[in-house]
């Protein structure tokens, strides 16, 4: 009989699982009965990769549907045992990305979409205290603008060298842009081409944090 990688994985961790229930002297009935109330079972995981870092980490996500395969509840995300990059683990930051959509309500115990997930663009006036909502047009025409401002004032056309002439450098010195990791090639590619067009020197990355 042919065993991959995960059947593997789940035949070994059952056996040690209930060598070490019997040794504690356990009956596995019950035991038997929780395993069929396992809110996993019989759903067929995605599999995706973890959106922090650069590491991209491959992760499964379990999730009830519809009878239309449309997405109805999270319930589960685990390390993809599958994926060469971290086989089945992940680190604090992963391993936590359940909260991201969902959460456990402190006085119910109910599964709850999580209440300080953004889901639209929220905009603060300058000395405001208030956050309002705004849609996607209105806010990328603000940042356009925005960075237009910005570098209009920032933007250094000439400059001096030794000999008392002057060269063009048109150099931008009051914006910076910061990359995350986890962007791929090809966003970094085209963030870096964009933020030079505009004149940008100060490029940088977040790195892993
Ligand atoms: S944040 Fe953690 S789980 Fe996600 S890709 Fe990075 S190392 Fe992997």
């Amino acid at each position: 009989m042919k065993v991959t990688r995960r059947q593997f994985l789940k035949i070994s961790g059952v056996t040690a699982a209930t060598f070490a229930v019997v040794d504690l002297g356990f009956g596995l009935k019950a035991t038997a009965s929780e395993v069929k109330e396992l809110r996993i079972k019989n759903v067929t995981p995605t599999p995706t990769i973890c959106p922090y870092c650069a590491s991209g980490c491959g992760l499964l996500v379990y999730a009830e549907r519809d009878a239309s395969g449309k997405f109805v509840k999270l319930l589960s995300v685990e390390g993809d045992p599958d994926n060469p990059m971290n086989r089945g683990g992940a680190c604090a930051k992963g391993a936590a990305i359940f909260n991201l959509r969902e959460i456990y309500d402190d006085q119910t115990g109910e599964q709850i979409p999580n209440p300080k997930r953004a889901t639209k663009p929220l905009y603060r006036e300058p000395k405001s205290e208030k956050w309002v909502e705004k849609d996607w047009d209105w806010m990328l025409d603000r940042i356009g603008e925005r960075v237009k401002e910005s570098r209009d004032r920032g933007m250094v056309h000439k400059e001096k060298i030794d000999d008392g002439s002057e060269i063009i450098v048109n150099r931008c010195e009051n914006i910076a842009a910061m990359g995350g990791s986890g962007m791929d090639n090809e966003e970094c590619y085209l963030e870096t081409k964009l933020m030079r067009a505009l004149g940008l020197v100060f490029l940088e990355t977040q790195a892993r944090i």
